[in-house]
């Protein structure tokens, strides 16, 4: 058995997918549910998600949104107003038929995404270009049937954000929707340290009804992307099927433009598999629960020894509670410091400080770094100041691990060969003609997609697909990959 096993997790490159379940349970951060495809998500899990959630909704708040909520059930027959959503989304919906042990006039559907009751509600609120722009978001959970489900990455039911905005014009709708995508990246990368592509989708993978759709990009450690965030253009689609109409300046009745933007606890998923090694989870410390834990280390027969080491490690909390550090003492009993450092080791916890008698006398805790496994020793009298600027190293060293990693598992490619060859080992920019039967093609043929038209990335001027040989469809070549 090898010493990653005995710690209980299946070293990356043996079982990627084992892996990232078992760090899903082991680390504590959800559990089974009775039914398949859902979870239940416990604390641990559920505060990376608040962390998410307080830094996302600053940032939605600073751009001009306020947020709302609208209900779980939408009537059915919302759904069938827009053609492309209710082909979209027929598959996935999960309908209740009856209800107080009576067979319902209307079935109503468990919302998988809430344009329709929105689009319904919008068009009694939008009257005149005075009421606009609209800019609303909702932070709530919607239900997918989903076939194939991956706790966080695909559940059935999943906790996220919907933002709906509706605008005057088509450029001030496009200017949001390509806004709130450059949102999430910037999310992404400040506080999740997670390095995005930001592109295009192709038609093939746009949202059901949107005119657009751009999405953040990120490759996982086993070269595979995933799709952490999406931003959705709809024209005047949605306006047109709910009838959201305003007078204009010129007192001239039109339609008005669309977007919606979402992202979820996926996001949760795609930190562990960014940033996770053999040994767990690797938080970036905006988004952990705690960027600091504290191991005090004495005998356990040694009372006087005990009793200083608290005193001192509970003006150390204080200090750095004080200076914003989200700090966690681990003072219980019974279990020795080792077994404490593998649990939160595995919990990703990015920085631990010890401190034990002989550092007590030298004024000093030994410092151990979660993602460099490094410790050294720290002054105490200036930690409350030092260990911020730690965290910030943290957060900047695992960006760029992150970073160099994806950089060199993505490649160029001109030939089918290559295109195969590369997306074996992570993403390849392949230009392409943009058919759909062609895109089908590739899927079936090397498992992977088109992930997105990257806004910069080599050129496609002059190149023919790697496919059918036929000139470029898109300014750029695509980025392609298999995808969770
Ligand atoms: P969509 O409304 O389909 O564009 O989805 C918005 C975002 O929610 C996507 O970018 C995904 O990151 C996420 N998402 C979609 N489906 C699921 C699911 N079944 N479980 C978790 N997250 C999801």
């Amino acid at each position: 058995m090898t010493k990653t096993k005995q710690r209980g997790l299946t070293p990356q490159h043996e079982d990627f997918s084992a892996w990232y379940n078992e760090v899903v349970y082991k680390a504590d951060l959800a559990d089974l549910s009775p039914v398949r495809g859902s979870i239940i998500v416990k604390p641990y899990g559920y505060a990376i998600w608040e962390n998410i959630q307080r830094h996302l909704d600053a940032m939605f708040k600073a751009t001009g949104h306020e947020n709302l909520y609208f209900p779980l059930l939408i009537p059915t027959s919302f759904f069938e107003r827009e053609a492309d959503h209710v082909e979209g989304f027929s598959p996935e919906l999960a309908v209740v038929t009856h209800a107080g042990g009576k067979a319902l006039e209307e079935p109503l559907a468990i919302r998988p995404t809430s344009e329709t009751i929105i689009g319904e509600a919008y068009s009694k609120w939008i009257q005149s270009y005075r009421d606009l722009p609209l800019l609303y978001n909702q932070w709530c959970n919607v239900l997918r049937w989903e076939l194939r489900t991956r706790p966080f990455l695909r559940t059935t039911e999943f906790l996220w954000q919907e933002g709906h905005t509706a605008h005057a014009t088509a450029e001030e709708a496009m200017a949001e929707t390509r806004q709130m995508l450059e949102i999430y990246a910037e999310f992404a990368e400040r506080y999740g340290a997670l390095p995005v592509f930001r592109g295009e989708k192709t038609p093939g993978e746009r949202f059901a009804g949107a005119q657009n759709t751009y999405t953040i990009e990120a490759m996982m450690r086993d070269g595979k992307a995933l799709q952490a965030g999406t931003s959705h253009y709809m024209g005047d689609n949605f306006a047109r099927a709910f009838n959201i109409t305003f007078n204009d300046v010129n007192n001239q009745q039109a339609f008005v433009h669309t977007t919606s933007w979402g992202l979820s606890w996926r996001f949760i998923g795609a930190l562990i598999m960014t940033h996770g090694d053999d040994k767990g989870l690797i938080l970036p410390p905006p988004l952990a629960p705690h960027q600091v834990v504290v191991v005090p280390i004495y005998r356990a027969d040694d009372d006087a020894a005990r009793a200083a080491v608290l005193a001192e490690v509970g003006k150390l909390h204080a200090a750095l509670k004080d200076a914003g550090v989200r700090v966690k003492v681990d003072d219980r009993q019974g279990m020795s410091p080792g077994w404490k450092f593998n649990e939160w080791e595995q919990k990703g916890v990015p920085l631990r400080l010890e401190l034990g008698p002989k550092d007590l006398e030298a004024g000093a805790a030994l410092l151990a770094d979660r993602l460099s496994g490094e410790k050294r020793p720290v002054k105490l009298a200036n930690l409350a100041q030092t260990l911020p600027d730690e965290l910030e190293r943290f957060q900047a060293a695992l960006f760029e691990r992150a970073r160099d990693f994806r950089d060199a598992h993505i490649r160029e490619v001109h030939t089918l060969e290559e295109f195969r060859e590369g997306v074996e080992e992570g993403f390849v920019y392949a230009t392409h003609c943009g058919d759909a039967d062609s895109e089908r093609w590739l899927q079936e043929h090397t498992k992977a997609t088109a992930r997105c038209v990257p806004f910069d990335g080599p050129s496609a001027e002059g190149s023919t697909c790697v496919h059918t040989g036929k000139p470029s469809g898109y300014p750029r070549k695509v980025i392609f990959g298999k995808a969770y």
